[in-house]
């Protein structure tokens, strides 16, 4: 297999599994591979990539700056480090805090920017895990909706890591009526997007509704010798 198939695959997948294949979009996560890799998946048709690490992103977004690439972070973001990003994110999909989302707003405005951010959700309200807890988040939908600089346009989450499908089915499930409850009391029909499912699980996600799914490991498994 080449990373190009394996693209082709999972784009194939998307026109199979999901029910409005058209909004879709598979951002590929290429925080496992180095720049000579990361040129054969944009070859390989895939201009939406995936990092969580800021440093490793500022290096790979200056060395790709004449190809048109859209760079999502998609990680734990810190707030000393939102100023490295602000000029050229093209979506944040990791707010999980006021404090974050007030940085993100004020960075955009230095840069003349409205930057598209998604807000986390620990929908298993799993201690360890990043990403909102509800009753946190109804605190603050009313601040973040002040802040001007920041296009609030959906929701993320991370699955628990399980193979169990019905846990995984009722998380992707929760997330998306969440989107739908929020759209009625406080957003008014502007949060369009859902950012569920990885390698082991897009599939599921893509039934439930995803319309970012963020696949790292499954483009950069059974790949050919030279390729
Ligand atoms: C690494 C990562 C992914 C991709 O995971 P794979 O299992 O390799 O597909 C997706 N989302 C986030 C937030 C990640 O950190």
């Amino acid at each position: 297999m080449s990373i190009k198939e394996n693209i082709k695959k999972i784009k194939d997948d998307i026109q199979k599994y999901s029910p409005y294949p058209e909004k879709v979009k598979l951002i590929a996560v290429t925080k496992y591979v180095d720049n000579s890799t990361i040129e054969k998946v944009l070859d390989g048709g895939s201009e939406y990539l995936g990092e969580n690490k800021v440093q490793v992103l500022t290096e790979k977004e200056n060395y790709f700056k004449d190809r048109k690439v859209k760079w999502h972070f998609i990680g734990n973001l810190q707030k000393n480090k939102v100023k490295y990003i602000a000029s050229f994110i093209d979506m944040i999909h990791s707010i999980n805090k006021l404090s974050l989302a007030k940085e993100i707003d004020k960075r955009a405005k230095e840069n003349n920017r409205v930057i598209d951010v998604l807000l986390e959700i620990n929908v298993a309200q799993e201690e360890s895990k990043e990403g909102y807890i509800l009753e946190e988040l109804y605190k603050d939908i009313p601040q973040l909706l002040e802040l001007k600089n920041i296009n609030i346009v959906g929701l993320m989450t991370m699955a628990p890591f399980t193979e169990d499908e019905s846990i995984l089915r009722s998380t992707f499930k929760k997330l998306n009526s969440l989107k739908e409850d929020f759209n009625k009391e406080y957003f008014n029909g502007t949060l369009v997007h859902l950012s569920m499912g990885m390698s082991n699980d897009y599939k599921i996600a893509l039934e439930e509704g995803a319309t970012f799914i963020r696949v790292g490991s499954k483009i950069f498994e059974n790949l050919s010798e030279g390729i």
